[in-house]
Order: C-alpha cells, then sequence, then structure tokens
C-alpha cells in the first residue's frame, strides 16, 4: 500500500527544527523530522564548557520555561532542555537519519535518507549551519593535528596549541586552553580581535594578549601546517612556529549544495542569502520553507535561536491556514 505523503516534513533536529515539529504538533498537521545525528546534534558538538551568549529565557521554545542556574544557561543545560522538550512531548523525530534527496512531483516531495524513502506535502530546511567548517585551505591542513572544532581543554594541556580566527569560538577556545596548561598562539588574519567577541569576554581576552600570556599573531595567516611547527606569512615576512595542535576556529559554511538541489534561489553576491518570503517563510520553491540560521546564508551571525524561533509558528500558521483553505 502507497505511504500517505506527511503534511510536512521538517530537516533538522536542532532548537528550530524541534520548535517547528513542536508547532506542526499543536495545528494537528502530519509531521516528521529528520535529523542526521543525536537530538540537537549542533548543540551536542559545541565545546563541552561552552556558556550560551542569549539568556535561558530567549533560547526556549513554544514558551516552555528555561531553567538554568546562571542567567545564560550551559551547553548541558541546553542539551537536557531540548531533549525533554523532545521526549515529552513525543515528537516524531528520526534520528541519526539523513535526507539524502528531495524531488517534487506534482504537488509532492518524495525524500529520499539514508534508510528508506518518504512523501510529503510541504517540507521545512532547518539545517543550521555548522556542519561544514571554514577551510584554511593550506597544504598540512588535512594532517589529524588540525581541528575546525574544538571540543575540551583538558586534551590540550601542556602542548603548543595555534588557534586560528578572532571570534567568539577561537577567543574562548584560547581562553580555556591556556587557562587548563597550553601555550597558546592566537593566529588573526585582520589587525584586532573581533568586534563581535562576547563584551564580557573581549576584555579577558585582550589583557590576556597584552600581560603576553597568549601571543597575538595580528595580520598573519598560516602558510603551511607541518608535522611539528607552523609557517606563519606575518607583516614581518615568514616565520616558523613551534606547534602540536592547531585549531581552526573561522567559522562554519550552510550547506549551499544541498539547498541548490532541491532548488533554492540564493543572492548573486558573496553573501548568498537564500530567497524566502518573510511573511511565510516559503522560497522560491512552493511548498520548501526555511527556518533557523541557514536563512542567513553566508551571514551566519544574522539569525540565532533568540530570533529564529518565530519562524515555527510563522511556517505552521500558514500551512494551516493554507490546508484549511483547500479543504473548505
Ligand atoms: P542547528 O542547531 O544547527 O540544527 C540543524 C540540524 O540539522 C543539526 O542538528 C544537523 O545535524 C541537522 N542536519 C543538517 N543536515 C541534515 C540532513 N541532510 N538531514 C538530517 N539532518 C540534517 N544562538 C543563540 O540564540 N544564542 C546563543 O547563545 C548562541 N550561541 C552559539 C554558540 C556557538 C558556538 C554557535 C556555533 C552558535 C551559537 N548560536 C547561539 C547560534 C545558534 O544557537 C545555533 O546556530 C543554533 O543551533 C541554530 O539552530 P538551528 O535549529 O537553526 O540549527
Amino acid at each position: 500500500m502507497e505511504q500517505k505523503p506527511f503534511d510536512v516534513a521538517i530537516i533538522g533536529g536542532g532548537p528550530i527544527g524541534i520548535a517547528c515539529g513542536l508547532e506542526a504538533k499543536k495545528k494537528g498537521l502530519s509531521y516528521v523530522i529528520f535529523e542526521k545525528g543525536p537530538i540537537v546534534n549542533s548543540l551536542f558538538n559545541y565545546p563541552v564548557n561552552m556558556q550560551f551568549f542569549s539568556s535561558s529565557e530567549k533560547l526556549e521554545i513554544d514558551h516552555i520555561p528555561f531553567i538554568s542556574k546562571e542567567a545564560k544557561p550551559k551547553r548541558d543545560e541546553a542539551l537536557e532542555y531540548y531533549r525533554r522538550i523532545v521526549t515529552n512531548n513525543d515528537l516524531n523525530m528520526h534520528l541519526f537519519e539523513k535526507v539524502l534527496h528531495t524531488e517534487k512531483e506534482g504537488n509532492t516531495f518524495k525524500i529520499k535518507t539514508d534508510k528508506a524513502r518518504y512523501m510529503a506535502q510541504n517540507i521545512v530546511v532547518a539545517t543550521g549551519f555548522y556542519d561544514l567548517p571554514n577551510l584554511l585551505n593550506v597544504p598540512g591542513e588535512e594532517l589529524p593535528k588540525v581541528s575546525h572544532y574544538y571540543k575540551d581543554p583538558h586534551f590540550y594541556a601542556g602542548q603548543k596549541v595555534a588557534v586560528v580566527g578572532a571570534s567568539n569560538s577561537a577567543v574562548d577556545a584560547a581562553l580555556e586552553c591556556w587557562r587548563k596548561g597550553a601555550k597558546v598562539d592566537l593566529v588573526i588574519r585582520g589587525k584586532e580581535v573581533g568586534q563581535r567577541v562576547k563584551y564580557w569576554v573581549r576584555p579577558d581576552i585582550i589583557n590576556r594578549i597584552e600581560e603576553g600570556s597568549i601571543t597575538a599573531h595580528y595580520n598573519t595567516t598560516i602558510k603551511e601546517v607541518k608535522e611539528n611547527e607552523l609557517l606563519l606569512n606575518t607583516p614581518k615576512g615568514e616565520q616558523v612556529l613551534s606547534n602540536d595542535f592547531v585549531l581552526a576556529l573561522t567559522g562554519y559554511t550552510p550547506n549551499f549544495d544541498f539547498l541548490e538541489q532541491m532548488g533554492i534561489a540564493f543572492s548573486h553576491d558573496e553573501k548568498k542569502r537564500p530567497v524566502y518570503d518573510p511573511d511565510t517563510m516559503e522560497t522560491n520553491v512552493a511548498g520548501i520553507f526555511l527556518a533557523g540560521v541557514i536563512c542567513g546564508g553566508m551571514e551566519t551571525h544574522k539569525w540565532f535561536i533568540e530570533n529564529s524561533r518565530v519562524h515555527a509558528k510563522r511556517i505552521m500558521e500558514h500551512l494551516h491556514t493554507h490546508r484549511s483553505l483547500k479543504a473548505s
């Protein structure tokens, strides 16, 4: 017997995909959430000691209270919060199931995952931006000592660590590793620590640099990564740095190939903003909607949980009304 299409398939089980699932359920829509990893996979992969810059009430979805010890919650508290929402509401979430391909046939979408095939009348893409790191594109980047994700400072105690980047992730990693006994070199392409670094953290890193605890290399890029050293391009010419590990924390890029295969259009500039109607979140492909941080294209700082959680209600209200109109 042919499977009945879902009203909506949600791709991505991050905070915003979960918010979409909750809202779909409230509106009586049949739905499924596909998540290629565990619940809130991106948050799970954040640094173990990570503290959100938002206070907990700003991370709440569907007005479900988020209680945390401090005003700004830690990663483990956020994992607990979103996990409890999924389990308590018995959300229809297919974990460790990756969507590979979607295809529109008439008014229905065919969805192929790494486990099965499905059909849906509508799709919400809430795939975030944390899967593809911005690469340095230098020789040696493939060495095991180079990582584009930072997890735990303990690993780096007593080691010479070069942290590449000048934004929040790089600064947090540099400070934590130094505090756990690493010798830290901060390699910064521009002339200063990023202006968007959390206002309560920026003075900390500036002071550590000025007192000489952490060495900052401004206007500097990595030329090559070698087993035991780094070659730097500095304003004074090439410099060799003794080095054990490289944390290249230079940001992440949404999976544009995935959006492209769905037929979603982008702006023709370096921002690559996906095309969608901000009132409904519907893209140029009728029936495909965007939700969460994916909406920003290359401007990955533009959307976060705080300001994108409203997308869920907007989309599901539109689908609900649209469905009612079709039925009447
Ligand atoms: P994500 O949480 O990234 O969820 C997308 C999900 O889609 C992932 O779980 C991924 O595994 C899944 N996925 C991707 N492709 C597929 C596929 N093909 N099939 C199935 N599943 C797929 N925001 C705030 O509001 N406050 C903060 O304090 C804050 N701090 C941050 C700190 C860091 C270090 C980072 C990186 C981001 C932070 N953000 C913060 C931004 C925001 O929290 C995150 O980007 C947030 O996770 C966005 O939610 P999302 O649901 O849109 O995307």
